[in-house]
């Protein structure tokens, strides 16, 4: 099997793909507006996300994920995921979501191939929630991250980004459902995106902070395995579950990058706070010219920055992760 490396020696081995820039939440960190119809490009068709998808796994891609925007605004998301899991090469398909369909189609995508699902949730009281994504599905969404562990989706992740005003009674809450059921909670720093400069400089919250209740509380941070990408993992005994924290700011963040990100217009973004952007949309009209789209993707690994410049407040070509995937 082919690897794929960057001029850094790092193996890159996991796809990060946006089948959709549209949203239909309004996170006040990433869509305070939500999205207009009329700026929406057309995303890549099934057709063109499976060639996309074939010429990554022929350079040693395992694990694709799909993003948005929010990725089941997409009628086709099971086919989607559907016909990716049918690529060889390709052992693990996740899914990152907003949740806003999950309960309804959490079975569906398992029996369409979909091996990790990650549920986007900033808070479980009703009242901070919808003024974080303008929603009031809390209680739909918590249904279907239970519902996607009852279907047996191998992994069931709750991404929670960390805002100033969270209690340490919605952290033990969130901790508390790790007791009962295997889920991973992972807590994620709030990153600056082009976009959000007010809204993070009133609400980030260092992950240090979160760090420190994990630890006061007895979780216990678990070894790094090479394939965890960059979330660190604590475990505690009794629970059924971990939880997890995720540091984009902390140092040496970047040294365990095994990723490249696609847009949903075929743009691959080879960091996600980074400006470079190498269009491959017109390399995805046939089956022919897969050999060229892999020529493409092989020589952009040069130009792979080491790292992301947001510890100097440099966001990149990134507005907001909508747009790119997350
Ligand atoms: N709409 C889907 C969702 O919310 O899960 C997928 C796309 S969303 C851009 C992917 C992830 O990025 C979500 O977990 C979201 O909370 C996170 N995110 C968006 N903007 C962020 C930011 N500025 N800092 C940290 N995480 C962010
Ligand atoms: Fe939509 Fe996800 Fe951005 Fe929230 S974080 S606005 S759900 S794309």
């Amino acid at each position: 099997m082919s690897t794929l490396r960057d001029a850094f020696g790092r193996q890159l081995h996991y796809l990060r793909l946006s089948i959709t820039d549209r949203c239909n939440f309004r996170c006040a960190y990433c869509l305070p507006q939500g999205c207009s119809k009329e700026t929406s490009a057309q995303p890549l068709s099934g057709c063109e996300i499976e060639r996309l998808v074939r010429a990554f796994a022929a350079l040693g891609f395992w694990k694709v994920r799909l993003t948005g925007g929010e990725p089941t605004t997409r009628l086709d998301v099971c086919e989607v995921v559907h016909r990716i899991a049918a690529i060889p090469g390709v052992t693990r398909i996740g899914l990152t979501t907003n949740g806003y369909r999950r309960a309804e189609i959490a079975s569906v995508l398992r029996d369409a191939g979909l091996k990790a699902l990650n549920v986007s949730l900033d808070s479980l009281e009703p009242e901070r929630f919808e003024r974080i994504t303008g929603s009031s599905r809390l209680a739909n969404i918590v249904a279907g991250v239970e519902a996607a562990v009852a279907a047996g989706i191998p992994s069931v992740k709750v991404n929670v980004v960390l805002l100033r005003g969270m209690e340490d009674g919605e952290l033990d809450r969130f901790l508390e459902w790790t007791r009962r059921l295997p889920l991973a909670v992972r807590f994620i720093e709030l990153m600056q995106t082009g976009e959000n400069g007010e809204y993070f400089r009133q609400h980030h919250l260092p992950a240090e902070e979160i760090r420190k209740k994990l630890e006061a509380r007895g979780w216990v941070r678990q070894e790094q395995d090479p394939g965890d990408g960059p979330a660190t993992t604590y475990r505690q005994s009794g629970y059924a579950g971990r939880a997890g924290i995720i540091a984009p700011y902390s140092a040496g963040f970047c040294d365990s990058c095994n990723r490249l990100r696609v847009s949903s217009t075929g743009k691959l973004r080879l960091c996600l706070f980074g400006d470079a952007e190498i269009p491959l949309r017109q390399l995805l009209e046939s089956d022919h010219q897969q050999a060229e789209l892999i020529r493409t993707i092989e020589s952009s690994m040069q130009v792979k920055p080491a790292e992301h410049l947001l510890r100097e407040g440099r966001s990149g070509r990134t507005g907001n992760l909508a747009s790119t995937g997350g």
